[in-house]
This record gives C-alpha cells, sequence and structure tokens, in this order.
C-alpha cells in the first residue's frame, strides 16, 4: 500500500471488544494473568510494553521501511539510548553540524563513559572517508541539518562507512518519512524527534528510532530503552499516531510554503542569503532533489546588518510566532544563534523558519512587512 494509505491505517484496527473506530487511550499500568500464569494480552507491565506504544512502533518502522521500533520520552532519549548501544572505546563520527544536543551529550556524557567521537563535515565525502577509523562503529547523518539544511548524500555515506564496517543512522527529523527513507538508501537505523513533524501539532514531546533488521545492536537500544525507562507514554503515543494520519498532506502543505516564502525571500535586497534545498542556489539542492520527495517546511535565512537587525525584523512580525522548534501547523521563527549560546556555528544575522500551514501569502505579507523597515 501507498504511504498516504499507510500513514492512515498502519498498527490501527478499530477495537475489537467495543467497535470503537478510534482506538482507546491505555492507561493502565499492569495486565492481568490468565489462571495458568500466562499473560494472554501479550502485556504485562507499562514499561515494558503497552498497546498504544505497540500500535505506534509499529506504524513507525512500516512508514520508515524498517523491520521494528522503539518509542521514547524525547528525541534525545532515542539518541541516548543509540549512544548507550554502544561499548566504550567505540568512535561514533558525526557532522559538525549535527543538532547541538546531540553533540553536547557526545562531548559532556559520553565522553565520561568512554565512548569516542570525532565531527566532520557530513556534506565532504573526501573528509568523511579520512575520518573514518578502524574503531568507528557509527555514523551519524543528520539532513537537511540545522540550521543551514545542509544536505547530506545517505547512499554514499553509507558506502563510505561499510568499506570501514561502521553502521549510519539517519536522524531523520527535518525530513519525515514522507520526504527522505534512509532505511532504504541502506542506513541500518532512523531516529527521529517524533515532536515535530510526525507529531505535527507542537503538543508532544517524543522520539524515536527505527531500525532496518532486528538486529544485536536493535536488542540493546530495546534493552536501553525498556530497563532505563525512558518509554513514550501511552497519551503521547495516542497523540503521535493521531498526529501521523494527516502527516503526508502537511509535507507537502509545508514543502509547498516553504518554497514560496523561499522564493520571495531570495528577491528580497534586504535579504542577503536564503538557505533552502528547494532553491536552484542551494549547495545540495542536486543530492536533495534526488533523495527527498519534497524539499520540507525548514528554510533560514540571513539579513543585511548582524544579531541588532534579526532581532528587529522578528519583532516586527504580526502573524508569525517567534519560538523554536518546529513541525507544527503555526509557522515558528527564531534566531538561532542566541538559542545554541556560546558554541553556535549559527550567523549571528540568520534567521530560521519552521514554514507552517498558514496560507503562504500571509506569511510573505508578515515577512514583507516586518522587512521594509530593514
Ligand atoms: C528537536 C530535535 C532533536 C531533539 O529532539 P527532542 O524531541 O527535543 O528531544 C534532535 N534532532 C533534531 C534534528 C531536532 O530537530
Amino acid at each position: 500500500m501507498r504511504f498516504e494509505t499507510l500513514a492512515v491505517h498502519a498498527g490501527l484496527e478499530p477495537d475489537p471488544t467495543t467497535g470503537a473506530v478510534t482506538p482507546p487511550i491505555h492507561l493502565s499500568t499492569t495486565f492481568e494473568r490468565a489462571p495458568d500464569g500466562t499473560f494472554p494480552s501479550g502485556y504485562i507491565y507499562g514499561r515494558d510494553a503497552n498497546p498504544n506504544r505497540r500500535a505506534l512502533e509499529h506504524c513507525l518502522a512500516v512508514l520508515e521501511a524498517g523491520a521494528v521500533a522503539a518509542a521514547f520520552s524525547s528525541g534525545m532519549a532515542a539518541t541516548s539510548a543509540i549512544f548507550q548501544a554502544l561499548a566504550p572505546g567505540d568512535h561514533v563520527l558525526a557532522p559538525d553540524d549535527a543538532y547541538y544536543i546531540t553533540r553536547k551529550l557526545l562531548g559532556e556524557v559520553y565522553a565520561r563513559w568512554g565512548l569516542e567521537h570525532a565531527t566532520v563535515d557530513m556534506t565532504d565525502s573526501a573528509a568523511v572517508a579520512a575520518a573514518l577509523r578502524p574503531t568507528t562503529r557509527l555514523v551519524w547523518v543528520e539532513t537537511p541539518s540545522n540550521p543551514l539544511l545542509r544536505v547530506t548524500d545517505i547512499a554514499a555515506t553509507v558506502t563510505l562507512a561499510r568499506k570501514a564496517g561502521a553502521r549510519v543512522v539517519c536522524d531523520n527529523t527535518w525530513a519525515s518519512p514522507m520526504l527522505t527513507r534512509p532505511l532504504e538508501l541502506g542506513a541500518d537505523l532512523v531516529m527521529h524527534s517524533t515532536t515535530k513533524y510526525l507529531g505535527g501539532h507542537s503538543d508532544v514531546l517524543s522520539g524515536a528510532v527505527v531500525a532496518r533488521v532486528d538486529d544485536d545492536l536493535f536488542q540493546r537500544i530495546r534493552t536501553v530503552q525498556i530497563a532505563a525507562g525512558g518509554v513514550a507514554s501511552p497519551f503521547d503515543c495516542w497523540l503521535l499516531r493521531r498526529g501521523i494520519r494527516s502527516l503526508p498532506y502537511r509535507m507537502r502543505g509545508h514543502s509547498e510554503h516553504a518554497m514560496a516564502v523561499a522564493r520571495f525571500l531570495e528577491r528580497h535586497p534586504a535579504v542577503t542569503r536564503v538557505h533552502y534545498p528547494g532553491l536552484e542556489s542551494h549547495p545540495g539542492h542536486t543530492v536533495a532533489a534526488r533523495q527527498m520527495t519534497g524539499f520540507g517546511g525548514m528554510l533560514s535565512f540571513e539579513v543585511r546588518g548582524g544579531r541588532a537587525e534579526a532581532m528587529g525584523l522578528t519583532g516586527r512580525l504580526q502573524l508569525i510566532t517567534r519560538a523554536t522548534s518546529l513541525g507544527g501547523p503555526e509557522t515558528l521563527i527564531e534566531h538561532r544563534a542566541s538559542v545554541e549560546g556560546a558554541h553556535t556555528r549559527a550567523p549571528e544575522g540568520l534567521l530560521r523558519m519552521s514554514v507552517g500551514l498558514e496560507h503562504p501569502d500571509d506569511l510573505i505579507d508578515d515577512l514583507a512587512h516586518a522587512l521594509e523597515a530593514a
């Protein structure tokens, strides 16, 4: 079946006891044993498994063309479980522009547990080849990246990693499985902050790992999920499964609106650069056109001047909301350098936008008005 059909149905059946078409939220933390001591439902205790979580995990595995999935209480809990499935002395190669908390986890938390890492420009295959070590077990890919929307060629990175005996995980948060399916391109794992496009409504904090095969690596991730306990709650799983039903149509809207906004900004004299992979001028455009089925809803742009001019622009907006995060129906704008703090790589005049589902002409009117004074 096609992606749109799977997004509506995967993991969902009318409730067999009531006929409810929309699934109930199972809040029970414990499940009854049969007189003979067995667990006929397959459920024992809420941290191990829950019907809402199981339905969501099945759906996520199907949408990413994987074998299995594990749902977590946040994207970073999912990322952390992947690192915890590795061993001291293992080496992780990560993009130099990976999500800043992913870099923080590697540098401040897992380094103390003996996990080694290096960062590299993941879009430069010669640099990646040179940075791979005999101990490299994992290559981390995040595409498009934050905040410059740099695009990594997943299949080419998989080829390099395989030669070095390393596995590849792709943080697919910004693309969503609607636009990019890394497992079909050879990646071993997909990580999601499902807080973003999969949830889609800025009302659920959650994460997931999807694996191409149910192997020893995934089983270690599963053990961390259940034993360490950073699981997604039943209500979060329910909200996510509901949000996913409209994912294909939301991603089409986000992509179409971001393209319109990017074209407008590209022509504006107060804007010096626009970073959007849908623009022919973007260095990742060719790879993105091959690897993605749409260019997504994230873009960033740089205004003439610096921090003061960028902040000033956001202060004049009337419709677009000044907030971090992404993937909801409302358009968000943020000054990324001040969100990330001292070690940011974001230019001071850069603003990042999560283009939402409002009419794009209203977004353009708001930006045009705010740019007038620039
Ligand atoms: C938000 C985000 C994360 C972190 O996920 P949380 O759900 O906030 O823990 C990781 N990677 C990317 C690309 C993100 O945008």
